[in-house]
């Protein structure tokens, strides 16, 4: 038998309608490598990407030889825990995998959610979509996995430690997830399967006695002072009550806006940081799959079609005017698309009643007729300053203005305001829109003047985007497009910041921000990943 070493990989392409079945597979590998088929070990495919560039579809495969035994996946397992308990605030995806390195090295964790448990959380989502109720603390953000369990689920990120992402990868598939998210070049979940997934990870932790509280939202920390030093002593919760800990995480993803507000209470420093804002726009799913495909679009083989842009724009952004003076006219800002969901649903994720925001999401077979993405705007600290809004908390007002004009445009229940893409490139309002993926319904009108009461030049931007998008793209600006109002939380306006090495916050000894939230992450696999890195550092504090 020919037993190549674990290193050996060889690349095929395969065309649109070649087979790829293990025998087609074994026989397309045995001929490069010159050798008899029924001499091949046996064989895996590692990676699996698609290139559609100039309308031929090609699939790229990466193949492996599987070793005799291979290791379990998402080892070591978590094992039980004991000792002082760690207390981490929010359950979402960083929060969850902090406390499950945590329990691979048997430390003992408490973990505590202001939302529900994922099944519960599902019938608040329906008062969300169907009734336009918002839940403060159960909703699209906030609950049992936090942000991340009704998301779309794509599981893509930039951080480049191959090995950490791995390992997030191999947790979520020895928990449930698909196991094609092993290899799959652009690893997607969907939100239909992302709950088990959560159930199950949570599951195991409490096999081990890890604790999890649902309904428990954190109002405060306690501190003390020993020595001179001001290290944490503790959480308070909603209900009153106290639990202490010498050791708290705060994970809490970058919604919760009265945590920013509770840790400057307890002294924590809080620094202002670059965020995105903008609107979600929705293509009819074939439009763009032709984009993507040419000729091939529809073909059996072939999953909805997703796509990637980015614009420089050196457009007047009112901030920078003011912030850079007479040469504000070259300040250059990002405008990119953000969580493309191919195949999906657009959804209401605010979290506050007065405010409106709009996100992405899709099932794993990504079968709805629609497809959608943020487009968003960079929006620097100076930005925002020249507006007159100070501090570090200065950006989460900039989204809430903007969320607060979305629904009041929307007209109420949830309904979002929404312009075809042709009216917002000519500088105008809709009367009526096409239809949509929103459940709560679109209310035609101008989301350029909704973007305009941030006080940000911000449509200027996009519609010289979208221009150029135009041009590169047929048909992407087109009447049956809608931009839909508005995607204001694409990543945190305020980083915790914390120590290069201990990555604690530098005034609170014990305290550890971590996620999305504290500016870490963007993304569930990012903020998985740096749960983990907590989880370490707490490790190596303890000696563990
Ligand atoms: C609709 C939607 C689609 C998305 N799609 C994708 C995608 O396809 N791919 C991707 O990578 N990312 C996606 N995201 C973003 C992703 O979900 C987040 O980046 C990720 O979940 C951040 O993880 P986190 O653990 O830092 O915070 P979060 O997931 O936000 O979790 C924070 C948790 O803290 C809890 N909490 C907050 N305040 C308190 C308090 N005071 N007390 C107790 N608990 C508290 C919340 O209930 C929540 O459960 C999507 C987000 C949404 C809303």
């Amino acid at each position: 038998m020919a037993a190549p070493d674990d290193d050996l990989e060889v690349e095929l392409e395969l065309g649109l309608d070649e087979p790829d079945d293990d025998a087609a597979l074994r026989a397309r590998v045995a001929a490069r490598l010159g050798v008899a088929v029924a001499t091949l070990a046996p064989i895996e495919v590692r990676r699996r990407a698609i290139d559609a560039r100039r309308g031929r579809v090609r699939f790229h495969l990466t193949i492996g030889f599987a070793p005799a035994a291979p290791p379990p996946l998402g080892a070591p397992d978590p094992r039980e825990v004991a000792g002082a308990p760690v207390v981490i605030v929010g359950g979402g995806p960083a929060g969850l995998f902090c406390a499950y390195q945590l329990a691979r090295d048997g430390i003992a964790s408490i973990v505590l959610d202001r939302g529900k448990p994922v099944q519960a959380r599902r019938k608040d989502l329906k008062g969300l979509t169907r009734h336009g109720v918002v839940d403060p603390d159960s909703n699209y953000c906030f609950g049992e996995g936090g942000a991340g369990t009704y998301s779309d689920g794509k599981l893509y990120t930039r951080a480049h430690k191959r090995g950490d992402v791995r390992d997030v990868i191999e947790v979520l598939v020895r928990n449930g997830a698909p196991e094609r998210i092993l290899v799959d070049a652009r690893p997607h979940i969907g939100s239909n399967k992302l709950p088990q997934v959560v159930t199950a990870l949570r599951e195991r932790l409490e096999a081990c006695g890890v604790e999890f509280r649902f309904g428990a939202r954190v109002t405060g920390l306690g501190v003390e002072v020993r020595d001179g030093r001001r290290e944490v002593a503790g959480v308070e919760l909603a209900d009153g009550t106290t639990i202490a800990a010498r050791t708290v995480v705060v994970a809490a993803g970058h919604s919760a806006r009265d945590v920013f507000d509770w840790l400057a209470a307890a002294g924590v420093g809080l620094a202002a940081k670059s965020f995105a804002m903008g609107v979600r726009v929705e293509h009819p799913q074939p439009i763009i799959d032709a984009q993507q495909y040419g000729r091939a679009a529809g073909h059996p083989r072939l999953r909805a079609a997703a796509y990637k842009l980015v614009h420089q724009s050196r457009a007047p952004i009112v901030g920078a005017t003011a912030a850079a003076g007479a040469g504000a006219a070259t300040v250059e800002r990002g405008v990119f698309s953000f969580c493309m969901c191919p195949g999906g649903w657009i959804v209401p994720a605010s979290t506050e009643p007065d405010g409106l925001v709009v996100n992405g999401m899709s099932l794993s077979r990504r079968d709805s007729p629609y497809a959608n993405s943020g487009l968003v705007i960079g929006v620097e600290v100076d930005d925002v300053a020249a507006l007159g809004l100070r501090g570090p908390r200065a950006g989460l007002e900039v989204q809430r203005r903007l969320e607060q004009a979305a629904a009041i445009a929307g007209g109420g229940a949830l309904r979002a305001p929404a312009t075809r893409v042709t009216d917002f490139v000519r500088g105008r309002g809709s009367t009526t829109v096409p239809d949509t993926s929103y459940q709560p319904g679109l209310a035609a009108g101008d989301v350029g003047e909704v973007l305009a009461a941030t006080g940000l030049a911000l449509a200027p931007r996009l519609r010289e985007a979208l221009r150029a998008w135009g041009a590169r793209m047929r048909g992407y600006v087109t009447d049956e497009a809608v931009l839909v109002g508005v995607e204001s939380r694409t990543s945190s306006p305020v980083r915790v910041p914390r120590d290069a090495t201990t990555l604690t916050s530098p005034d609170l000894a014990g305290l550890y921000p971590a996620g999305e939230g504290a500016g870490y992450a963007g993304g569930i696999v990012s903020a998985a990943m740096d749960g983990v890195r907590i989880a370490r550092a707490i490790a190596r504090a303890r000696g563990a």
